[in-house]
C-alpha cells in the first residue's frame, strides 16, 4: 500500500455566489496544523476507548440524556465481539 500523504486540498461550493460561478478554493496545510489534527485525533481515540463522554450538556439533547440516565459506568458492562 502506498503511504499517502495529504498535502493540499480542494473545497469546491455548492451554491453559486451572486454572479453564479461556482468557487474552488485549493487550501494547503502546514505542519502544526497537521500535528493539531493528529493529536485530536489520537485524543478522541482515547476518549471512546475510556468511554469518556463529555456531550454538549442542552437539556433536550437525546445523546446528552441517555448517558446521564445509563450513565457512563453502564457503558463498561458491554462486551464486544473481538473478531
Ligand atoms: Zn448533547
Amino acid at each position: 500500500m502506498k503511504n499517502w500523504k495529504f498535502l493540499k486540498g480542494y473545497m469546491s461550493f455548492l451554491e453559486a455566489d451572486k454572479d453564479n460561478k461556482f468557487h474552488e478554493e485549493e487550501f494547503t496545510i502546514s505542519e502544526l496544523e497537521q500535528n493539531i489534527v493528529s493529536e485530536q485525533i489520537l485524543q478522541t481515540y482515547e476518549g471512546v476507548m475510556n468511554h469518556q463522554f463529555d456531550g454538549c450538556n442542552e437539556p433536550d439533547c437525546r445523546w446528552c440524556t441517555f448517558v446521564r440516565s445509563n450513565g457512563n459506568s453502564n457503558l463498561e458492562s458491554i462486551e464486544y465481539d473481538e473478531d
